[in-house]
């Protein structure tokens, strides 16, 4: 079984959010299968930061208690 958690970041992955496809590619989720490991989404650096989910503020709280 490969380990699915440590992609080749090296190769080129289209952008989920623009299609570009992009050498620096930021996974920012995964989709579970049935049949198989999850696959992880990627998306370029500019888009990114709008794709990952923020903690909500109460989840800030809950994890410095
Ligand atoms: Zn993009």
């Amino acid at each position: 079984m490969r380990d699915t958690t440590a992609p080749d970041d090296r190769a080129p992955r289209h952008c989920c959010a623009c299609g570009r496809e992009t050498s620096a590619a930021v996974p920012v989720s995964a989709i579970d299968r049935v049949s198989g490991p999850p696959v992880l989404v990627y998306a370029c650096p500019d888009d990114a930061p709008h794709l990952i989910p923020r903690p909500t503020p109460g989840e800030l709280i809950r994890r410095r208690a």
